[in-house]
């Protein structure tokens, strides 16, 4: 275990070497200088992966296990320095579900990759025919994450990966370098050298990653249009590839839902990680009877709810990352409210306080055409469009080309759960929103994308099926 400054130190750029300046989105100050790896940084990261992968996958799946959950216990010895760099890095608090939480996250998940069983599975066995289905190493695995989650969502790619004889080479994002390469500083404790690398450059890394002859599988999280970059660069050498895309989930609230018991639960299924998460509920629709009542209840959580610089233990929303992503959600709700729709909090920034701060705002009264409502916000602003019948509801669902998961609000199981069968998104989520688990699979339909994380299919998906027949 390093301290802060020791663990900083380690990855920030070498004298000389290209660099980034990595900003704090909630104060606007420095927090370290990220390295600009190049295309010879990426060949060379590549060439180590190829020179340790095969004694990797002669070890078998118990050693490996084991190497990956002391790399969990390596992770949880720096819990508060890797969250503490998050939190200045991405901007999340320390509490609530964010930096501490996503640290947490990332040893529940080595964790999990490391204990899940898979066994060869005997597919027929009829005394004329004997049939077993293997999954062998990939080879050499590309992951490519974004900024929102940086830490989380690199563990979900790495870990399946490692467990099943592949290494990894590691593509962050150019918004959140730093806490990916600490991440895998802190791996690599326990991990053969060359195995594991991050490399972190700018999109060019990224396209030449995901065309490199070498690569076996790019594992993909990001925007939806990057994910369609991604598959035509990995189409000359057939690349597998599991992509998970964006997102613009939907929530409906049935009738008999109380507005008051599931007015925490609708807040943070929309606003964790000041909403830019993937599975944010990110369009809510509410029964009319319930409508004004729904309104007002979620308007008091997000008012009582603070929002500001992450180091302070009170603050459980943050800053946007980045400034981009604060243009995106400041022009979405300036379009909703010339359109007329009502904003019920938030929707006025303090443009002389420093940071990418966006005020909690949800909006009432809006049309479901609206961009805030068609458009996925990435961030803390949250549209409320009224319904009258379910099969309504169920349409306004299901109109985008996007699908990663939606929700029903409802205390009648049984008739949330129809519902639920008739959206068309990976997970459909019940009284909750967005709870990931790692031994459920989680996957887009639709352009959010295809392939599953987590779970024994994660695992899989992570492999080369095989059979061996007679
Ligand atoms: P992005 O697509 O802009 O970037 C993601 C990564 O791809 C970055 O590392 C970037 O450098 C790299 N990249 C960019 N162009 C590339 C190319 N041509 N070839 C290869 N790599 C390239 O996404 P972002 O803005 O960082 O993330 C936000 C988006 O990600 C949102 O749309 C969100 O919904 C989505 N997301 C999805 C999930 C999920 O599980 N489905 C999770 C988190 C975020």
């Amino acid at each position: 275990m390093e301290t802060y400054d020791a663990l900083l130190a380690s990855i920030t750029a070498a004298p000389g070497q290209d660099s980034r300046t990595m900003i704090d989105p909630a104060t606007g100050t420095a927090v370290g200088e990220a390295p600009v790896h190049t295309l010879e940084d990426l060949e060379r990261a590549i060439t180590a992966a190829q020179a340790a992968q095969p004694g990797w996958a002669a070890l078998g799946h118990d050693p490996r296990s084991a190497a990956l959950l002391k790399a969990a216990d390596a992770v949880e010895r720096s819990a508060e320095e890797l969250a503490r760099l998050l939190s200045r890095e991405q901007g999340k608090p320390l509490n609530g579900p964010n930096a501490r939480f996503e640290v947490g996250a990332c040893a529940a998940w080595l964790r999990a990759a490391a204990t899940t069983p898979l066994t060869p599975e005997t597919v027929v066995d009829d005394g004329e025919t004997y049939a077993e289905l293997h999954y062998k190493p990939i080879g050499v695995v590309g992951a490519i994450g974004p900024w929102n989650w940086p830490m989380m969502i690199t563990v979900w790619q790495l870990a399946p990966a490692l467990r099943m004889g592949n290494a990894v080479v590691v593509k962050p994002s150019e918004y959140t370098p730093l806490s990916v390469l600490a991440l895998v500083k802190v791996l690599n404790e326990e991990l053969p050298e060359g195995l594991l690398t991050a490399v972190s450059g700018g999109r060019d890394v990224g396209e030449a990653l995901a065309g490199h002859p070498a690569i076996g599988k790019i594992m993909f999280t990001g925007s939806t249009a990057t994910g369609k970059a991604i598959i035509k660069s990995s189409a000359d050498t057939v690349k597998r590839l599991t992509l998970e895309l964006g997102g613009n989930d939907a929530g409906i609230v049935l009738h008999d839902a109380d507005p008051k018991t599931i007015a925490q639960d609708l807040f943070w299924g929309a606003f964790i990680n000041t909403g830019q998460t993937c599975a944010a509920l990110k369009r809510l629709y509410v029964h009319t009877d319930i409508y004004d009542a729904v309104c007002s209840e979620l308007t008091a959580v997000a008012a009582a709810t603070p929002m500001g610089n992450g180091l302070d233990e009170d603050n459980v929303l943050g800053p946007l990352q980045n400034q981009a992503q604060y243009d995106i959600v400041a022009g979405l709700v300036e379009a909703a409210r010339d359109s007329g729709a009502k904003i019920l909090i938030g929707g006025n920034p303090d443009t002389t306080r420093p940071g990418h701060f966006y005020p909690t705002t949800l909006v009432a009264d809006i049309d479901n055409n609206n961009p805030l409502v068609a458009e996925e916000q990435f961030g803390p602003a949250l549209p409320i469009i009224r319904y009258t019948t379910v099969d309504e509801a169920v349409a306004m669902a299901n109109a985008l080309d996007v699908g990663l998961g939606a929700s029903v609000w409802s205390p009648n199981l049984t008739e949330a759960r129809k519902v639920a069968a008739r959206l068309d998104a990976g997970t459909v989520w019940i009284n909750k929103h967005g709870a990931v688990d790692p031994r459920v699979p989680f996957g887009g339909a639709k352009q959010s994308g295809y392939g599953l994380e987590f779970g024994v299919e994660g695992l899989k998906a992570l492999g080369v099926p095989q059979v061996i027949n007679g």
